[in-house]
């Protein structure tokens, strides 16, 4: 399965079997959100949704 990482707690999914990544579209990009972020994004304004270069430059600097 292709990695994906949470754009909320940035949590990939390759280290939590358990967790289920959803896709989603947040400010035109596509965005996965893990299942413990999906009440966040739900119940916030969506500023918890980093962008997808966002995310890229914090995982390549992991
Ligand atoms: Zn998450």
């Amino acid at each position: 399965m292709e990695k994906v990482v949470c754009h909320v707690c940035l949590s990939e999914s390759n280290e939590n079997d358990n967790k289920v990544y959803l896709k989603s579209i947040c400010r035109g990009e596509e965005v996965y959100v893990c299942t413990s972020c999906i009440p966040q994004v739900i119940h916030g304004s969506g500023d918890v949704v980093k962008t997808k270069a966002e995310v890229e430059e914090i995982v390549k600097n992991r």
